[in-house]
C-alpha cells in the first residue's frame, strides 16, 4: 500500500482551476434566491442521529445505508448531515422561527452520503436548499418553480433541463394506494430485487424509488398514485399546474415520480437533464406539510427543494458555460529589480490597492533577475507588468509593460500610476 496521503474516497478537492466557476455559480444562486425574498440560514454539518432517522424515515436508502454515523467522545450518536431539510426544521423549531410565520430560508453547504462514487454521485457533495414555511397553497409551490427557472436562465442552462411534477396526495390517499401497490407487487414477488422484497412489508412506497431497472420495468404495469388522489390534493395539484401554465413554464406530469424521503406529500417535482448520463436529477423537492409536527412542533405547512451543485457544475462544464466566464487572473503584476526597489514594492502595491479596491494585483516576490521575474509575471496571466527598477526609483516613475502586446511599454509618474491603471483597465 502506498503511503501517499489521499482524500477519503468519494470526497473531492475543489481545486483553484475550478473555484472561479463555483464562485460564479454560487453568486448566481445567491442573487436569485434573494430576488425572491429568501434569507440565508447556516446549520451545523452534524446533528443528532435521531433527527435524521425520524425525519427522513427509517426505511429509506439514506437512513438504511448511506449515513455517516458515529459515536462522539461522550458516546452520543452523531450523523454527518445527508441533507439539509431536517436540520433546517430543527433549527427553525429550536429558535421559534416557524410557528404562525412565513419564512423563506435557503442554505448552501456540504452533505454526506456513503454511496458508490461515480460521475455526479459523491460521498461529500454540496447542495443548495430552500425551504418555505407557513404557506399551504399551490402558489408558493409554483413560485419555487419560477425561481428555479430563473436560475437556469441566469446560468445559461435553461434549454438543457426539463421539469417533472407529480402529486403524492394525502397520507390517507397514499395508504389506499399502498394497499393496491402491495397486492400488485406481491403477485410479482419473485421478479423483485432483494431490497424491494424486504420493503414490500416495511415501506412499499419506497419501491417506486428503486434504481433497479427490472423493478422499474415491473412498476410500469402497476397501479399509479394519481388514481387514488384525494379531492384536496387533486385541487392543490390542479392549482399548481394552472399557475405554471399561466407563467408559461413547461412541465411533464410523471405519475411515477416519488421522493426518496418519507416526509413528502402533495406536490413533488424534479428538474432533470440528459446532459449528465445516469445522474440526471439536478434539483428535487416538494411539499412536506407533516414534518414540522412530526418532529414535535406545531403543524406548519412547508415546501422546499435541494439542488446538487456538483451536478450543476458538470452541466455548466459540459455545455461550455464556464469557458465564457471572465478571467479572474490578476490585472497587473509588480516586478521590482534591485534591492532598493524590492524594499519599495510592497508599499507601492498597498498604495495601488488603497486607490483601486477592485484591482487584482500580484507582487512577484523573492529575489531574482529581471528576465525570470517577467516570465513569472507573464505566467500569472496579468495584462500589465508594473516595473520598478533602479532608474524608475530614481526618477519616481513606473515602467508599464503590456504583457499581451509584444513589448509595448510606457513610463508613468509614480503618483499617477493608479489613475493610469483605472483608465486602462475595467476596474472600479
Ligand atoms: P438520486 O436519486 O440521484 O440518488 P436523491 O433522490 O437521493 O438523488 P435528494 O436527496 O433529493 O437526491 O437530493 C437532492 C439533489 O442532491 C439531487 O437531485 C442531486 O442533484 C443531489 N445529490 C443527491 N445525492 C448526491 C450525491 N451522492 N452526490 C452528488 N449529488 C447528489
Ligand atoms: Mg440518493
Amino acid at each position: 500500500m502506498s503511503n501517499r496521503l489521499q482524500a477519503v474516497r468519494g470526497m473531492n478537492d475543489i481545486l483553484p482551476g475550478v473555484t472561479p466557476g463555483w464562485q460564479w455559480m454560487e453568486r448566481c444562486i445567491a442573487e436569485t434566491v434573494q430576488a425572491y425574498g429568501f434569507s440565508e440560514i447556516r446549520m451545523p454539518v452534524m446533528e443528532p442521529t435521531a433527527l435524521f432517522a425520524r425525519s427522513i424515515g427509517e426505511v429509506t436508502d439514506i437512513v438504511e445505508k448511506e449515513m455517516y454515523t458515529f459515536e462522539d467522545r461522550n458516546g452520543d450518536s452523531i450523523t454527518l448531515r445527508p441533507e439539509g431539510t431536517a436540520g433546517c426544521v430543527r433549527a427553525g423549531e429550536q429558535h421559534g422561527l416557524l410557528y404562525n410565520q412565513v419564512q423563506r430560508l435557503w442554505y448552501l453547504g456540504p452533505m454526506f452520503r456513503h454511496e458508490r462514487p461515480q460521475k455526479g454521485r459523491y460521498r461529500q457533495f454540496h447542495q443548495v436548499g430552500v425551504e418555505v414555511f407557513g404557506l399551504p397553497g399551490p402558489d408558493v409551490d409554483a413560485e419555487l418553480i419560477l425561481l428555479c427557472a430563473r436560475l437556469w436562465r441566469k446560468l445559461g442552462i435553461a434549454e438543457s433541463v426539463t421539469l417533472q411534477i407529480n402529486s403524492l396526495g394525502s397520507a390517507e390517499a397514499r395508504t389506499a394506494y399502498r394497499d393496491s401497490l402491495v397486492a400488485f407487487l406481491q403477485s410479482h414477488h419473485d421478479e423483485l430485487d432483494a431490497d424491494s422484497q424486504r420493503r414490500l412489508t416495511s415501506n412499499p412506497l419506497r419501491i417506486l424509488d428503486s434504481k433497479v431497472p427490472q423493478t422499474q420495468a415491473l412498476l410500469a404495469d402497476g397501479p399509479v398514485l394519481a388514481d387514488y388522489l384525494d379531492d384536496e390534493s387533486a385541487a392543490h395539484f390542479a392549482g399548481f399546474c394552472a399557475l405554471l401554465d399561466r407563467a408559461g413554464v413547461a412541465y411533464e406530469i410523471n405519475p411515477r415520480l416519488v421522493r426518496g424521503l418519507d416526509y413528502y406529500g402533495k406536490t413533488v417535482f424534479e428538474w432533470v437533464t440528459s446532459a449528465l448520463g445516469a445522474q440526471g436529477t439536478v434539483c428535487a423537492g416538494g411539499r412536506y406539510d407533516g414534518l414540522v409536527e412530526h418532529l414535535g412542533g406545531k403543524a406548519t405547512p412547508a415546501v422546499g427543494f435541494a439542488m446538487g451543485l456538483e451536478r450543476l457544475i458538470l452541466m455548466l462544464e459540459t455545455l461550455g458555460v464556464l469557458e465564457q466566464l471572465p478571467a479572474s487572473t490578476p490585472h497587473a503584476c509588480v516586478v521590482a529589480v534591485g534591492e532598493a526597489a524590492e524594499q519599495e514594492r510592497l508599499v507601492l502595491a498597498e498604495r495601488l490597492r488603497d486607490a483601486l479596491p477592485a484591482l487584482r494585483l500580484e507582487v512577484i516576490l523573492g529575489t531574482g533577475g529581471m528576465k525570470a521575474r517577467m516570465k513569472k509575471a507573464d505566467r500569472s496571466g496579468a495584462r500589465y507588468a508594473l516595473i520598478l527598477g533602479e532608474s524608475e526609483l530614481a526618477a519616481d516613475q513606473i515602467t508599464v509593460r503590456d504583457l499581451r502586446s509584444d513589448g509595448a511599454q510606457v513610463t508613468v509618474a509614480a503618483a499617477e500610476i493608479s489613475g493610469w491603471l483605472q483608465g486602462h483597465l475595467t476596474v472600479t
